[in-house]
């Protein structure tokens, strides 16, 4: 009956579908995206509270038998169905977000909506457990990574309420947990790009100082072909493209990278000049002593040597980066 690999694990617990729906906070002149309403649960309350629920749903068999459950009730007119896969349809204006997802969409969905321009108040979303944690991490917590920290950057996060897997039909293999994302509005005035750059190196080793990741041969040979390429489009007159990298909220991967990047350190050799960045690995990373000094110095000023992506606050991430950018050091 059920779909393997959409994620249908159907919300049978009536009270936490109350619960999710009164944490919303939902006005009754709002606009609510729900996605995935599959059965529609949830979709028939949000339908009470909202003056328009626009429910995304992949599978047509879940888009008759909502359309179906709600055409008897004087909520028809206030629903409308889109058939098709969130991450490959437009999204619709609307002012709140409420989803029970399938898991494996957790991190671009997040990325999709931090990254849209459309100024809606909040999404209320449930996730896996454990990817819930990772996303309101913050530092010094065991879960603190990337992902938190590229999330926070974007958004207020707060995590709403436990749902163990008993509350579902078919019962996932996991617990689920609800949380609140709060896009910040305006969002800060950082070349995402060049933010992930930074945070993805500061966390292949979050537990390594600063120091130490900076004066790995690899990332000063990369930081230095980044130097020159950023040079070479000023002298021509090209500026970067906006950066929107799904990548960045990727919750795992971090482990690989950190042993890609010990691979990829063999050597460590000043001298020479800049290497372009894909031929690295395997090769002598060459970058210049005077570069060497240059990011060095920017740790020293900014009392950042010997710190740890694990113990690091948003703001910390923030100077850093404006103080690389200040002495043209840059991430992407
Ligand atoms: N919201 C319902 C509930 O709480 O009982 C169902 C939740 S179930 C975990 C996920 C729902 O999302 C399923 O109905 C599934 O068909 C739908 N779905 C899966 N992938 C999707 C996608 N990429 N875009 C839109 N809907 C999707």
């Amino acid at each position: 009956q059920f779909h393997k690999g959409k994620g249908q694990h159907i919300l049978k617990n009536p009270m936490v579908v109350q619960s999710i729906v009164d944490k919303a906070g939902i006005k009754s002149t709002d606009t609510v995206l729900e996605i995935g309403p599959g059965t529609g649960n949830l979709t028939m309350r949000l339908l009470e509270k909202a003056k328009k629920v626009i429910a995304v749903e992949v599978d047509p068999r879940m888009v008759l038998e909502l359309q179906r459950r709600v055409q008897e009730t004087p909520y028809a007119a206030s629903l409308q169905v889109i058939q098709g896969d969130v991450m490959k349809s437009e999204l619709p204006y609307f002012d709140i977000c409420v989803a029970n997802i399938p898991y494996q969409i957790s991190s671009p969905l997040v990325f999709k909506l931090l990254t849209m321009s459309s100024n809606f108040r909040a999404a209320i979303i449930m996730f896996q457990h454990e990817f819930a944690m990772r996303l309101v991490a913050q530092r010094d917590d065991k879960l603190y990574s990337r992902l938190a920290v590229n999330t926070q950057l974007l958004a207020r996060v707060h995590h709403l309420l436990k749902v163990g897997r008993n509350n579902f039909r078919p019962p996932p293999q996991v617990d689920s947990s609800v949380v609140r994302i709060e896009p910040r509005r305006p969002p800060p005035p950082v070349n995402l790009r060049e933010w992930d750059g930074l945070v993805r190196l500061c966390f292949l080793r979050k537990n390594k100082t600063l120091g130490a990741i900076f004066r790995q041969a690899s990332v000063l040979a990369l930081l230095e072909a980044n130097a020159a390429t950023i040079a070479a489009l000023k002298t021509t007159g090209i500026t970067q493209a906006a950066a929107q990298d799904a990548n960045m909220f990727e919750a795992a991967g971090e482990a690989d990278n950190a042993a890609d990047i010990d691979a990829m350190d063999e050597d460590d050799e000043a001298g020479g000049t800049g290497t372009n960045p894909t031929q690295l690995r395997g090769k002598k990373h060459k970058f210049s002593q005077a570069f060497k000094d240059r990011v060095l110095a920017v740790l020293d000023s900014r009392g950042m040597t010997e710190r740890r992506a694990a113990k690091l606050s948003q703001d910390d991430f923030l100077a850093l980066l404006a103080a690389f950018n200040a002495a043209d050091i840059h991430f992407s």
